[in-house]
């Protein structure tokens, strides 16, 4: 099914507890804080039924349309699809929505890899598994991932002490279970669904029991309190704040105050190693699309600095072009590893077509570890302009429209205007509260740079460097002992290959990935 935008504004009009800056919000699609994100997904959502894009975001499976983002992927075929699909819609809105819901569902088909696991350790949730799987495919609905409570001192473990720190079920009924805690979740005030779990932590088998639940949350369930933090836009400003006043998610805290979730929703319940392996395995498909928006900000930078460059003439000089070509590079490695994930993708577990996990989560590190420094190259080829550039009222106002004209056109060829323009965008993208906080979003939005690393660091196949130097060097066998937790390497001809290994096959071997915390 294909949602309608009409559909979505209903769905998330319902009367939620939503709180800003002390106010409470009646309807989300229509206040100024709120509205110009749920715009973006409604756009999402025209795009998809409009025959302009309609082939490019869905198709037809079994005479039913589906987005093609939100189907199970078992071929390059599917992620090149699903790559066109994203860099259709980001062009079409002219910036990045950071979640969409294709995170998300991606999540889903971690938990398809994870699902014979899961049941094995516990058979009475396997039909809603896959039911919650079949529906992320199907229903269309927006679905955001809440895994990060609070979590007080991190060295300590939740327990009677500190029983908040983390969220987890209070009670048990014929209904479903009772939940309380509270989670930061991006988009929570106008999505539909949460797809919840326990945090990310070095917890192993030691997390109490009441606190290792997934499972569905009906974004409109009672007892639900958003509380949020301030917004960007600010109405009037739209043309000095373009992207703050388009682009703003707000994220929440969503408090859980005693929520009923319904057993049909809930997916692993008093289950440690369920948890660990759910966190352990989350990010595997995901992760795609995290890097995938920082290649199309890295465009956005490229460009932004280019255009910059040209109106001024100072692209002619050689310092110039090597700052302009550091960020080709950073973008282009970028590129490199999404391709090399998906043409050297590894089979999952379920038979999935999964990216190469080693490529994958070294582009990760590689594309946010950079970025900050490719901001500063931006803001440098920029100049002092990005920070001094009069108001677009200032360019509106007679007594001062002239004076600028005169000194900010540069030639003939760029008017004051276009100038002015390009400064707002700029200034947007990497200076302003708005771009200081997408930053933070790369920087943490998925899981925090030690959890980047570490999942390289398990991922990573640390068999071929070592038996390199073995044999090189001479060494006894005794001396370089398989890790256990080096995966096979997959290559292209693996995939294609009848006999191509299952990773992860068994719960013994999902065990040994329990402290790779991505
Ligand atoms: C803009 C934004 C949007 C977000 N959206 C979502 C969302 O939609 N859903 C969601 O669930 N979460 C979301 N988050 C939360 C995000 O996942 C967390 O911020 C992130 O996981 C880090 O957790 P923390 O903030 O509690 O940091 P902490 O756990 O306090 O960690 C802070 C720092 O301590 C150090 N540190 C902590 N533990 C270790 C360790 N074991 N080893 C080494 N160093 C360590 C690291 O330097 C780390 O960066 C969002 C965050 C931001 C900033």
């Amino acid at each position: 099914m294909i949602r309608t935008s009409s559909d979505y504004r209903a769905a998330i009009r319902k009367d939620r507890d939503i709180f800003l800056d002390g106010e409470r919000i009646k309807d989300v699609t229509t206040h100024p804080a709120f509205a110009p994100a749920v715009d973006l997904r409604a756009r999402i959502y025209d795009m998809q039924a409009d025959p302009q894009h309609r082939d490019v975001l869905t198709s037809t499976v079994g005479g039913h349309s589906r987005t093609i983002i939100a189907a199970v992927p078992f071929s390059q075929a599917h992620w090149w699809a699903k790559r066109r699909a994203n860099e259709r819609v980001f062009s079409q809105l002219g910036g990045i929505a950071s979640r969409t819901g294709d995170e998300t569902v991606a999540e889903f088909w971690s938990l398809r890899d994870c699902r014979d696991a899961l049941v094995d350790m516990d058979p009475q949730f396997a039909g809603n598994i896959d039911a919650q799987i079949l529906a992320s495919q199907t229903d269309d609905l927006f679905r955001i991932s809440a895994n990060t409570d609070p979590k007080g001192n991190r060295a300590e473990q939740p327990g009677p002490k500190n029983p908040d720190t983390l969220l987890r079920v209070v009670k048990e009924t014929d209904a479903g279970i009772v939940v309380r805690g509270a989670k930061f979740e991006t988009a929570a005030p106008y999505a539909d669904l949460a797809y919840t779990k326990p945090n990310i932590a070095n917890w192993g088998d030691t997390l109490p029991d009441e606190y290792a639940v997934g499972f569905i949350c009906d974004l409109n369930a009672k007892g639900l309190k958003f509380i949020c933090r301030s917004g960007f836009s600010r109405p009037g400003t739209e043309r000095d704040y373009p992207l703050s006043n388009r682009f703003d998610e707000i994220e929440a805290l969503v408090v859980f105050d005693d929520v009923l979730i319904p057993w049909e929703h809930v997916l692993f319940h008093r289950q440690p190693r369920a948890a660990t392996l759910i966190r352990s395995t989350l990010h595997r498909y995901s992760a795609f699309f995290f890097v995938h928006r920082i290649l199309v900000f890295a465009d956005f930078l490229i460009g932004a600095a280019l255009l910059s460059c040209r109106q001024t003439g100072i692209d002619r000089e050689q310092a110039v072009r090597d700052k302009l070509t550091r960020l080709s590079v950073w973008r282009e490695a970028i590129h490199a590893h999404l391709t090399a994930a998906i043409v050297l993708a590894e089979k999952s577990p379920a038979g999935q077509m999964m990216p190469n996990q080693s490529l994958l989560f070294a582009g990760r590190v590689h594309a946010v570890s950079e970025l900050n420094a490719m901001m500063q190259i931006v803001r440098e080829l920029s100049g002092g302009q990005l920070a001094l550039m009069p108001s677009a009222a200032s360019f509106d106002d007679p007594e001062t429209a002239d004076w600028l004209k005169n000194y900010l056109s540069i030639g003939e060829d760029v008017v004051a205007e276009d100038r002015r323009k390009l400064m707002a965008f700029t200034r947007d993208l990497i200076n302003s509260e708005h771009a200081s906080h997408k930053l933070s979003f790369q920087l943490f939005g998925q899981s925090p740079p030690h959890a980047h690393l570490a999942s390289v660091y398990h991922t990573f196949d640390w068999d071929g460097p070592l038996s390199l130097v073995r044999d090189a060097a001479g060494l006894d066998d005794k001396t370089c002992h398989k890790g256990p937790t080096a995966p096979e390497t997959a290559t292209y001809g693996d995939w294609h290959a009848p006999d191509m290994p299952e990773r992860q096959h068994s719960l013994a071997e999902f065990d040994a990935l329990e402290e790779n915390l991505s």
